[in-house]
């Protein structure tokens, strides 16, 4: 048996012996649109918020953590004491949260490499918003330093990774410098995703329809000894009505709907909104808002599945998160018992195990 199978086959039984695993996995960063917003109302304060909740349960949480920005602000710590302060407050709140057994993963949104702070605040450069648009060294340094950025902040191994925007293809662009940094999960796909904007597309309409799968060039593309895992996030089918709903708790909000971070997201094109509002659309499960409503349902569609060894992999960003998505998490941990919490470590774990046997 090679490596590989002795690793798929020990996954497998070890998935079947026991309930459905979940995996919150959280993008922990800043808005990128015209306010950035701040790092206690962002990041800090509603990842407590999130804490509060899950640690009643002993769920534990997996942060893809915008490393960039964390470079950025040991950058300009030297001349802006405030960003010294911020920066201190986050590496602070990451290794705790790494010592009480969450995660911290990967997250690349290297358009940090261009923008710059004034000291009116954070001016956001998107125009290289994927890591395809710098060339492979440039890509190298990037995750190399922000891999490096990242251990300074967690008492376990980087090496999962979701793509910042979903900007993932063509994969074998950035292969290679992720294989270089022992980057081997990828946790950036979901069923049916995709998206037409020519500087921001992704399409993952083809992606196998397994609970994980090993690949190579490109993570659409199965490949039993590919370096690569891919674990997509759980997808979930949305009507046009939980559309609607959405955009009438954003028109007439009160606080219960209103997000924690205070910043701007980038605004998609109108074809975005449009698709929403008229027809059902596939989306990846979530914590953000009202997204937070279909969780119930999003875990009735998993267990259907066929594959029984599926991970539940809920996403979320804490800037996202509002008073009505937390209380809903609240309640789904507590209705469903049959949950057990797991976090990448965990299949870091496996993966070195089936290795050693
Ligand atoms: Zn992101």
């Amino acid at each position: 048996m090679t490596m590989i199978h002795k690793y798929q086959t020990h996954w497998k039984n070890k998935m079947k012996q026991s309930q459905v695993k979940l995996l919150l996995s959280l993008d922990y960063e800043l808005f990128f649109g015209n306010k950035s917003g701040s790092v206690e109302h962002c990041l800090l304060r509603p990842t407590r918020y999130l804490l509060n909740v899950v640690n009643r349960y002993n769920v534990k949480i997996s942060l893809f953590v915008d490393a960039g920005f964390l470079i950025k602000l040991k950058q300009y710590s030297a001349d802006f004491p405030l960003l010294a302060e911020q920066y201190a407050a986050i590496k602070k709140q990451l290794q705790s949260l790494s010592q009480q057994g969450h995660d911290i993963q990967l997250h690349i949104h290297p358009h940090w490499q261009d923008s710059y702070y004034s000291s009116k605040g954070w001016v956001i450069n998107s125009k290289r918003y994927r890591l395809h648009d710098f060339c492979r060294q440039e890509q190298n340094e990037i995750v190399t330093s922000y891999k490096q950025e990242l251990e300074s902040c967690s008492e376990q191994k980087i090496f999962a990774f979701r793509a910042g925007g979903w900007c993932l293809q063509p994969f074998e662009d950035i292969r290679q410098s992720l294989e270089n940094n022992n980057i081997w999960l990828d946790s950036t796909l979901f069923a049916e995703g995709r998206c037409d904007d020519p500087s921001r597309w992704f399409n993952f309409k083809d992606m196998p329809d397994k609970a994980w799968w090993n690949f190579k060039n490109d993570p659409l593309t199965e490949q039993l000894d590919g370096y690569f895992t891919e674990l997509p996030i759980s997808a979930v089918k949305t009507s046009p009505l939980f559309f609607w709903k959405l955009a009438f708790h954003k028109q007439f909000s009160s606080s219960k709907f209103s997000a924690f971070g205070d910043g701007q997201a980038i605004i998609h094109d109108k074809s975005y909104y449009i698709q929403r509002l008229s027809r059902t659309t596939c989306g990846p499960v979530s914590l953000d808002g009202s997204k937070a409503g279909q969780l119930d349902k999003a875990l009735k569609e998993h267990k259907n599945k066929a594959d029984p060894h599926a991970v539940f992999n809920v996403m979320g960003h804490p800037k996202s998160l509002t008073p009505y998505s937390l209380e809903k998490l609240n309640t789904f941990l507590q209705e469903h018992h049959e949950l057990s919490s797991i976090t990448y470590q965990d299949l870091h774990h496996l993966r070195n195990t089936a290795g050693k046997n």
